[in-house]
């Protein structure tokens, strides 16, 4: 296992987290190389039979090291912006393996793309699809483009990670899907080669997946019928994990609703895994500053808070949590907390831990995914360092911000401020 007890210690692959955190401090974020491999061969090998490309989703994990080791398994990339585009291709990841989704892509993040040759263009509008047609023309090329369509089925997630909904701002409607790959079809900068969808993310149930995927082999029929050449269907991300004993889809029976619904078309298949990927194969680690009460309460005061992992206070995410060293003497409930000034600034809420003293290390499990991505530098905190584990080896793969990188691009006008 990746992160796994020996003599009683949490260990990441075959190196003590205590070092980690001795030697480079706290808060940390581990990765596993061994299991961000697995996790992306074990996801191929279910697809096995059908041609694939596993895109990984940029935005839960950009880290250049933990995407040099997917690209290196073959993964491509997912990105939603040109940082994320500039990120997987210092990374070595291939322009043809890079597909660009998001509601909101600039005319110069979509030059950029054109630019990197990317396979794929995911279009969440009409508006722009003309963009996109109007910046090839610009250049002299054609963008290869699917509609993401917005299926109207629900993931049953959380609400802000809901967004195959016909509310959702994403996607197209399914109802104007017909309309828009005609006016595709006319534009000269743009090729149409396929759909794409996305619902949602933290998908516990395949049965949404199913809908979803069987809405859109409808579609593609349609759009065949209507003279569209769909070769790849884009299925998305949205693979749950657990948190906290909640029972995801296996890859196999994921592998299985995807064939089902779209194994006879004949198309390639995209997939964009996020949190599937990364999120078990990383450990956030912080340390026990100070322990309190507050009427029944019992707080331990950590190093670590919202700004270096937001998931517990914008979703109420459980991250499941344990001592780094063998725990000694009976767990009670507790509220492990941050630094920050604010009461949202909360990891972990009444959760069982044994007694923990000031210096004892915490490690907060499955925070891969959506973890170092939404860090900040709220309360003016240097944003935490990151490490990947090798086998027996370590290396520090982002170094933990100093107090100088607070101030980087700010300026004192004299003339405005005297
Ligand atoms: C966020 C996102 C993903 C990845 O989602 P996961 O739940 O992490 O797998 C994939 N595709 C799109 C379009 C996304 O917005």
């Amino acid at each position: 296992m990746s992160f796994a007890r020996r003599d009683g210690e949490l260990c990441a692959e075959d190196v003590p987290v205590r070092e980690i955190a001795d030697s480079v401090g706290t808060p940390v974020y581990i990765y596993s190389a061994a299991a961000l491999a697995e996790r992306l061969r074990a996801l191929g090998e279910a697809f096995a039979g059908v041609r694939h490309l596993v895109c990984f989703s940029v935005k839960c994990n950009g880290n250049l090291a933990v995407l040099r080791t997917l690209c290196r398994g073959g993964a491509g990339a997912d990105i939603t912006s040109v940082g994320e585009l500039a990120r997987a291709q210092r990374a070595g990841i291939p322009g043809d393996r890079i597909v660009y989704s998001g509601v909101g892509k600039r005319r110069d993040e979509i030059d950029a793309a054109l630019a990197a040759g990317i396979k794929l263009f995911n279009v969440e509008s009409r508006e722009e699809l003309r963009a996109i047609d109007a910046v090839a023309r610009a250049r002299g090329v054609r963008a290869p483009v699917a509609f993401r369509v917005n299926p109207d089925v629900d993931p049953k997630t959380h609400p802000y990670i809901a967004t195959g909904l016909r509310t959702s701002k994403f996607g197209i409607p399914w109802a104007e899907a017909g309309e828009a790959y005609a006016e595709a079809k006319a534009l000269a900068n743009v090729s149409v080669v396929g759909v794409d969808c996305h619902i949602g993310s933290q998908l516990l149930d395949v049965a949404p997946f199913a809908e979803a995927l069987a809405r859109v082999r409808t579609l593609v029929g349609e759009l065949r019928a209507a003279g569209h050449a769909i070769a790849v269907v884009d299925v998305g991300g949205g693979l749950g994990v657990d948190y906290s004993g909640e029972t995801p889809p296996s890859v196999a029976a994921y592998a299985d609703a995807v064939r089902t619904a779209l194994a006879d078309l004949g198309c390639e298949i995209v997939l964009e895994p996020g949190r599937a990927i990364a999120g078990p194969a990383g450990l956030f680690v912080t340390r026990v500053l100070y322990r309190k009460r507050g009427g029944d309460k019992r707080f331990v005061v950590v190093d670590g808070a919202m700004n270096d992992l937001i998931r517990p206070a914008l979703y109420g995410a459980h991250q499941p949590v344990q001592p780094v060293a063998p725990a000694r003497g009976e767990p009670a409930p507790v509220d492990v907390v941050g630094p920050v000034c604010e009461s949202a600034d909360f990891l972990a809420q009444d959760r069982p831990l044994p007694p923990l003293e000031p210096g004892d290390l915490l490690a907060f499990g499955t925070a891969g995914a959506y973890g170092f991505v939404m860090a900040s530098n709220y309360n003016a905190r240097p944003r935490a360092a990151e490490v990947l584990v090798r086998g027996d080896r370590f290396a520090v793969v982002r170094e933990r911000e100093v107090l100088e990188d607070l101030f980087r691009g700010e300026t004192i006008p004299e003339e405005f401020t005297a």
